[in-house]
């Protein structure tokens, strides 16, 4: 059985977890959650859990019960495989999706991820603006993104792609790789030490799963199902969404995630705040913050109740990030195109159709 740092377990969750410990709680982390019962891996087996009524009658709403890759203290049952979810520990990150409507509940698709591998295919599926979107997406979780350029054996010219995505990406880290012919993997392995955990957004179709297979290190149909032997020998299919990869880390794979490449259709950057940047228009001050400025149209709709202040926080937090990003762009560039070059040439090379 693994143990708890090749979970995930970090000083963060150590330190959130001592008063629960005083209660002689465990620690486990969420591996499944279907219907309000859970899977939850501990570092001695795994098992299934309920959240405690208490819980359930304190919670605001469902960001406050558990999720795949959730941290949580349990108490066991006696004589049962089974337990009971006393508390949730605070997220390092979390992925969800506001639902539709006036309501702002959240649904979380998956929680205290490290690295979140956006992929992009360098086919009919490439563009600038999806690739923002995703960066917005990572942004917001405040897990730390990786873009993914997949299926490079079918690009014409990858160094250009590298050299345009490489303007939106604001020094995040840009990898092309080709999963079907296991070009341009090796990078990747940086992302996987023992208990970090990955995850993975795009569209339907880019390789996800092809590059799933190549992490797990064997063919496999469905990714999720993860075979292995009971108690009695027998070899049985237990359906995770949380992994450990056999090379250390682990992969969070939900069909929430999966989802999340819905918001994919149609919208721009701006977009997902242009109603902000619309009500911006009619600020007195073009370059109007938003703070204490006088006639500030967008404080004004807030104070209407027309727009969230939540929703204006998290604009502004967005665009410190992306600032901070960009301040820190043009060194880190330079730096990093020569080697890149000389890296993308040794693996791509290779894999370029010989003339003649
Ligand atoms: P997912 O929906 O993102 O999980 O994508 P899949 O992994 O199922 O791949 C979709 C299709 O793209 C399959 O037909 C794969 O064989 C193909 N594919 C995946 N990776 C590559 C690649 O690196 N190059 C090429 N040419 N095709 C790929
Ligand atoms: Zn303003």
């Amino acid at each position: 059985m693994p143990d708890l740092i090749t979970l995930g377990w970090n000083a963060h969750f150590e330190a959130a977890f001592a008063p629960y410990r005083e209660q002689s709680f465990e620690a486990a982390r969420v591996a499944l959650e279907y219907q309000g019962l859970y899977r939850v891996m501990t570092e001695r087996d795994e098992l299934l859990a309920e959240v405690r009524g208490k819980l359930r009658y304190t919670a605001q709403g469902r960001e406050d019960f558990p999720a795949v890759g959730d941290w949580v203290a349990l108490s066991r049952l006696p004589n049962e495989n089974r337990a009971v979810i006393e508390a949730v520990l605070p997220r390092t990150s979390k992925f969800s999706r506001k639902a539709a409507g006036e309501t702002s509940e959240e649904q979380i698709v998956a929680t205290n991820i490290d690295t979140v591998f956006l992929v992009v295919g360098l086919d009919h599926n490439y563009n600038l603006r999806r690739i923002e979107r995703y960066l917005i997406l990572a942004f917001e979780s405040g897990a730390r993104p990786v873009i993914i350029l997949s299926k490079a054996d079918l690009a014409s010219d990858i160094e250009a792609c590298l050299r345009e995505v490489e303007q939106v990406a604001l020094g995040t880290p840009i990898h092309a790789i080709s999963a079907k012919r296991g070009a341009g993997l090796e990078p990747l392995e940086d992302y996987l030490g023992v208990g970090k955990t990955i995850a993975f957004l795009g569209s339907s179709g880019v390789g996800k799963s092809t590059l799933i297979n190549r992490l797990l290190g064997e063919e496999r149909q469905k990714t999720q199902d993860v075979r292995e032997e009971d108690s009695k020998g027998r070899h049985t299919t237990v359906h995770r969404e949380l992994i450990v990869l056999p090379a250390g880390g682990l992969l969070i794979d939900t069909p929430g995630m999966r989802e999340l490449q819905l918001w994919d259709a149609g919208e721009g950057l701006t977009d997902s705040f242009a109603d902000i940047e619309e009500m911006a228009a009619a600020c007195r001050f073009s370059d109007c913050g938003h703070e204490r400025e006088p006639a500030c149209a967008v404080k004004a709709a807030i104070a209407e109740g027309t727009l969230a202040a939540s929703r204006l926080e998290n604009y502004k937090k967005i665009q410190k990030e992306l600032e901070f990003l960009e301040s820190r762009t043009d060194v880190r560039l330079q730096q990093s195109r020569k080697e890149r070059d000389k890296r993308v040439h040794k693996v791509f090379n290779r894999l370029k159709p010989k003339r003649g």
